[in-house]
């Protein structure tokens, strides 16, 4: 048996937080395809994940296809690092670099001493 991060459906639907019940080999979640449960109620819910192999189906709109099409949907690349993650990194290191200029002079001058100490 074999665990590979990516190729679990569980750890793919962990990582964005939705929410899904198991029943023997099969995940059952709301349908992320479209809104086939926004009108379901208590644990009722239409996509049906095979918790070894990632293949779903909907039994309300027919989506189906394996962990290829579920980490399309959810947004997860094949790729160790996700692009949001690395968007949000360089967008944070702007931001910091904008509050760096907008520092008072004054506060800049002090911080080169503190740095050159
Ligand atoms: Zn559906």
């Amino acid at each position: 048996m074999y665990v590979n991060q990516n190729n679990n459906p569980k750890e793919l639907l962990d990582s964005k937080n939705i929410d899904y019940r198991e029943r023997g080999q099969e995940l059952i979640t709301h349908c992320i395809f479209n809104d086939c449960d926004a009108d379901s109620r208590g644990n009722e819910a239409h996509l049906y994940i095979n918790a070894d192999t990632g293949q779903y189906i909907c039994h309300k709109c027919g989506e189906k296809g394996g962990m290829k099409g579920l980490r399309e949907i959810l947004g997860i690349s094949d790729k160790t690092t996700s692009p949001l993650v690395s968007n949000s990194a360089t967008t944070t290191s702007k931001l910091a670099t904008k509050y760096h200029k907008q520092l008072p002079l004054n506060i800049r001058e002090w911080l080169k001493i503190i740095v050159s100490c």
